[in-house]
């Protein structure tokens, strides 16, 4: 069908410690599938291998139509740089280029990856600086705005590539509790326009009411998927 993501048997070691045990799962477009599951539990290293920047040793993993890993083997670097720009991805650390400006950051992408004009990357930003809710920080510096701004901006840098699919890897672990809020906005604004995410989150609210699936890791495998209201109110 209509899936963006689609992963069997996926699994990763790093050296003797397998992290990863075999993954199983599957993205739908306009999905949100969230990834709960305690620390350790190889989250993040499941996320990281959806945009290559983990290399795995066995499985397979097609994402936005394409073959990323096969039986362990990933695509060529050229593929892989294409893919990524589909993919966008936002870390709890923001990663946001502390010298350049809000604008800038979120203008770089399409300007060296797409060579789109500083013009129309600039009213691109703008677009999307507004609607995260930031429209009047365009000029700042990273190191001036709050966690939760920060954050902010990391989405729409991603958003700047126009991406089919989203991942986020606990986009609010690293905020004050009064600024989760603010991104979480966001994110279900994302939900309910129809952008495909995959989130990583220990916040059950968002989950609860914004996932279209939960799925629960343990110990580097998926002890539990379903949907939001089986998992949470009838956990096996
Ligand atoms: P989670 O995101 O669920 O907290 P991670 O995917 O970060 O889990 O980590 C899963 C396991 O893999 C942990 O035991 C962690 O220590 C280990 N791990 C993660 N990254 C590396 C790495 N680069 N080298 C070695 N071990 C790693
Ligand atoms: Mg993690």
């Amino acid at each position: 069908m209509d899936e963006v993501i689609r992963v069997e048997g996926l699994t990763k070691n790093f050296g003797q410690l397998q992290v990863l045990r075999g993954i199983d799962c599957s993205v739908k477009s306009k999905e949100v599938v969230c990834v709960i599951g305690p620390s350790g539990s190889g989250k993040s290293t499941f996320l990281r291998c959806l945009n290559g920047l983990e290399e795995p040793q066995g499985g397979r993993i097609d994402i936005c139509g394409r073959t990323l890993v096969n039986e362990g083997q990933m695509m060529g670097d050229k593929e892989l740089n294409a893919l990524r720009e589909e993919v966008g991805m936002v870390f709890q650390s923001f990663n946001l280029f502390p010298h350049l400006s809000v604008i800038d950051n979120v203008t770089l992408g399409p300007r060296k990856l797409h060579n789109m004009s500083r013009k129309d990357a600039d009213a691109l930003a703008h677009d999307l600086l507004k609607k995260v809710g930031l429209g009047h920080k365009a000029e700042a510096m990273p190191a001036s705005l709050s966690g939760g701004q920060k954050q902010r901006v990391a989405i729409a840098r991603a958003l700047a590539m126009r991406p089919k699919v989203m991942l986020f890897d606990e986009p609010t672990s690293a905020l004050d509790p009064e600024l989760v809020g603010e991104v979480l906005q966001v994110m279900k604004m994302l939900a309910a326009e129809g952008m495909t995410m995959m989130v990583v989150t220990h916040e059950m609210g968002f989950a609860k009411e914004v996932a279209d699936g939960v799925v629960v890791m343990d110990g580097g495998g998926i002890i539990e998927a379903g949907d939001p209201n089986t998992i949470f109110s009838n956990p096996s």
